[in-house]
C-alpha cells in the first residue's frame, strides 16, 4: 500500500532546566526518538502508550506544529513526496490544508466567542477559499457530514454537550477536505455512552471521503474498535507495530504484552494471563541504557542492558525492538 506519510529517523528534543536566568538548559529530553514509520492511504494507525510516552509529541511533530529536531516528515501531495522540512511557514499553511488535528478537549478547544458558524468558517476565511456564500455552504455541508443541524450554526459553543462540541472540532478540521487527519485522545473527555457515537463518525468519515488517521489513545479498547494498525510507543520510540488483530492477540514486545493483558475484557474468548511491569515509567530524560524497558522488564537478559534494539520486521508486516522478540514465549499468551 502506498504511504500518505513517510516519517524517518524522527527525532524530538525539548532543553529542560536552565543553570541562572539567562543560562543554557541543563538538561535535555527526547521526546520522540529516532522514529521512522510509514502512514498508508486510508488506514487508521492506532498510537498507544503510557502518559509520557511521547505520543502527542509524535503526531504534533509529524504535522510540524513542534519542529523535530532531526529527521523528516514526508507527505504524498501531487504524485509527488514534499518534505515538510523544506518549507516555510507559508509553505506549511497550505500543506496544512491536507493535514489537519482534531484535539483531545473539545471545550478548550473551541473559541467560546464564535459561533459554530465561525468556527467550522475560520480555516476556509484564513486559506482564503471561496467567497462568501461558497464558504456558508461548505460549512453547512460539514456540519451535516457532522451530524449538526443547520439551526445550530448561530449558537455559541456552551450551547453544546461534550460530544456536540467535538463533532463541531470534527467539522472545523474537515471544513478545507484534507486528507489527513491526527486526532489526539478525541473521545477520552467524553462521556462513554457518546464515545461510540463520535467513533462511529470517525469511521463514517473515513468511509465517504477516503480519510487517513493516525488516532493516539490510551484507552485500548477504543483502539480495538477503529484501527487498522497499532503502534505501540514507550519513552519516545516505537517498540511494536503492527495489524490491530495481531497486536491484542499475539504482542511480540513484552511492554505489549503487559499493555494487552491489562484489558481482559475486549473479547470473553479471548484468555490472556495478566501480566504486570514492575515500576514506573523511567524519567524520560534520562532513560534506561541499551533497551529502555529492560528495567520493567520480566525477560529481561543482562545484554539488554548494553546494546539498544532495533524496529524489525520478525513476520510481513510486523515490527518489533525485542532482542528476544524471535524467541520468545512470552507468560501472558492467548490460550
Ligand atoms: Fe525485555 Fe530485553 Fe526485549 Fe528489552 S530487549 S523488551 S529487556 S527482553
Amino acid at each position: 500500500m502506498e504511504p500518505l506519510i513517510k516519517i524517518r529517523d524522527l527525532d524530538v528534543i525539548f532543553p529542560i532546566g536552565k543553570s541562572g536566568f539567562f543560562g543554557k538548559p541543563t538538561a535535555y529530553l527526547q521526546a520522540v526518538s529516532g522514529i521512522s514509520l510509514d502512514i498508508h492511504k486510508r488506514e487508521t494507525l492506532g498510537l498507544v502508550g503510557e502518559s509520557g510516552s511521547g505520543k502527542t509529541t509524535l503526531g504534533r511533530a509529524i504535522l510540524h506544529l513542534e519542529k523535530p529536531t532531526r529527521g523528516k516528515v514526508e507527505f504524498h501531495l501531487d504524485d509527488e513526496y514534499v518534505d515538510l522540512e523544506d518549507l516555510n511557514t507559508k509553505g506549511l499553511r497550505k500543506i496544512w490544508r491536507h493535514m489537519q488535528m482534531v484535539f483531545q478537549d473539545p471545550y478548550a478547544s473551541l473559541n467560546p466567542r464564535m459561533t459554530v458558524r465561525e468556527i467550522i468558517a475560520e480555516p476556509l476565511v484564513v486559506n482564503r477559499i471561496g467567497n462568501k456564500n461558497g464558504i456558508l455552504e461548505k460549512v453547512e455541508k460539514v456540519a451535516e457530514m457532522c451530524g449538526l443541524q443547520r439551526d445550530q450554526l448561530g449558537r455559541y459553543p456552551h450551547a453544546f454537550s461534550g460530544g456536540q462540541r467535538q463533532r463541531i472540532a470534527i467539522a472545523r478540521a474537515l471544513a478545507l477536505m484534507p486528507q489527513f487527519i491526527v486526532s489526539d485522545e478525541p473521545v477520552s473527555a467524553l462521556d462513554v455512552s457518546i464515545q461510540a457515537q463520535i467513533l462511529n463518525l470517525f469511521k463514517d468519515l473515513q468511509n465517504k471521503l477516503g480519510l487517513t488517521y493516525l488516532f493516539i489513545a490510551h484507552d485500548l479498547a477504543t483502539v480495538a474498535h477503529v484501527c487498522d494498525r497499532v503502534a505501540v510507543m514507550y519513552l519516545g520510540q516505537i517498540v511494536e507495530l503492527t495489524e490491530t488483530e495481531r497486536i491484542f492477540y499475539s504482542p511480540k514486545h513484552p511492554y505489549t504484552e503487559a499493555l494487552m493483558s491489562a484489558i481482559p475484557d475486549i473479547d470473553p474468548d479471548r484468555k490472556m494471563k495478566p501480566v504486570l511491569s514492575s515500576g514506573e515509567l523511567p524519567n524520560p530524560a534520562n532513560p534506561p541504557s541499551g533497551c529502555r524497558f529492560h528495567t520493567r522488564c520480566r525477560y529481561m537478559e543482562p545484554y539488554c542492558r548494553e546494546a539498544q534494539p532495533e524496529l524489525n520486521e520478525i513476520m510481513a508486516g510486523h515490527f518489533v525492538a525485542c532482542h528476544r522478540a524471535e524467541s520468545l514465549t512470552l507468560q501472558g499468551a492467548v490460550e
